[in-house]
């Protein structure tokens, strides 16, 4: 068994945070909308794509191995994932509750997400309210054309697509004008495979999520700002239910609309 401890920060007596888990194929929108949602709530985005590639970058053998797996568009082993999530959740930032884009990606990881969370006296009552996975649903044929025409700022990660997002000067961010590339993972035969393991590992656990969780699921391949639009709303007749503290996520959202 995994010795994941999340060690959550202390929110002085602050009314309870929820996590909102957002879970889709690869080029569902999952990092558009995730950061739609934390800008709202005013509580951290974290990808476990991006953690997992900035540790890539490391020329470390860990680094290596995660280069190798994330290129050919393998998921990472639980644990590894878990620990490099474990010691982010950990910082003060997160005690208002946090997005988590692309995580939990098989049963394992959402297990031990759940126990994770169970320890700590914030979620040990009423998971259900305060556990939240977003489905956002597309179909494949979507996926391989947003993908297949997705270009990635190679200085500072802004993201194109060729034909509904193109940059001013081709080839180039309108940022900081560094060239655009094609992520490794973002080739055809890669994202069959990233679909394929999608369907295999990740879709079984949206049961789970009904179960033990919450599970919203909104059609993903809607215009994004419609999208956004629909989950905010199913959040707030969500939060607005809500008996325990995770009525104060739903004030903040008020707040910020
Ligand atoms: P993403 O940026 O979410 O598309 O993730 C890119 C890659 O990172 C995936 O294809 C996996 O190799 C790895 N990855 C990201 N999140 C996870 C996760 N929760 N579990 C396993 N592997 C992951």
């Amino acid at each position: 068994m995994h010795r994941l401890v999340f060690r959550l920060p202390e929110t002085d007596g602050q009314p309870v945070p929820i996590v909102i888990a957002v879970l889709g194929p690869p080029g569902a929108g999952k990092g558009t909308q995730s950061s739609m949602l934390a800008n709202l709530l005013r509580v951290p985005h974290i990808s476990s794509g991006s953690l997992l590639r900035s540790y890539a970058r490391d020329e470390s053998e860990v680094g290596l191995r995660l280069r190798g797996m994330m290129a050919v568009g393998n998921l990472i082993p639980d644990t590894l994932v878990l620990d490099v999530l474990a010691t982010r959740i950990s910082e003060p930032d997160c005690a208002r509750g946090l997005i988590l884009d692309g995580f939990s990606r098989t049963l394992g990881q959402a297990e031990l997400l759940e126990r994770g969370l169970l320890k700590s006296p914030l979620y040990a009552h009423n998971l259900r309210e305060k556990l939240v996975a977003l489905h956002l649903r597309v179909q494949n044929s979507t996926i391989v054309e947003r993908l297949s025409g997705r270009r990635i700022c190679s200085r500072c990660s802004a993201t194109y697509h060729l034909r509904t997002q193109p940059p001013r000067v081709r080839g180039e961010c309108d940022f900081d004008g560094s060239a655009l590339t094609i992520r490794e993972d973002d080739r055809r035969a890669t994202v069959l495979k990233r679909l394929r393991l999608y369907e295999q590992q990740t879709v079984p656990i949206l049961s789970h999520y009904v179960e033990k969780a919450s599970l919203l699921e909104v059609d993903g391949e809607q215009a994004k700002e419609v999208l956004s639009q629909e989950i905010v709303t199913a959040i707030q007749s969500m939060l607005r239910s809500s008996t325990s503290g995770a009525k104060n996520v739903w004030s903040t959202l008020e707040d910020n609309l």
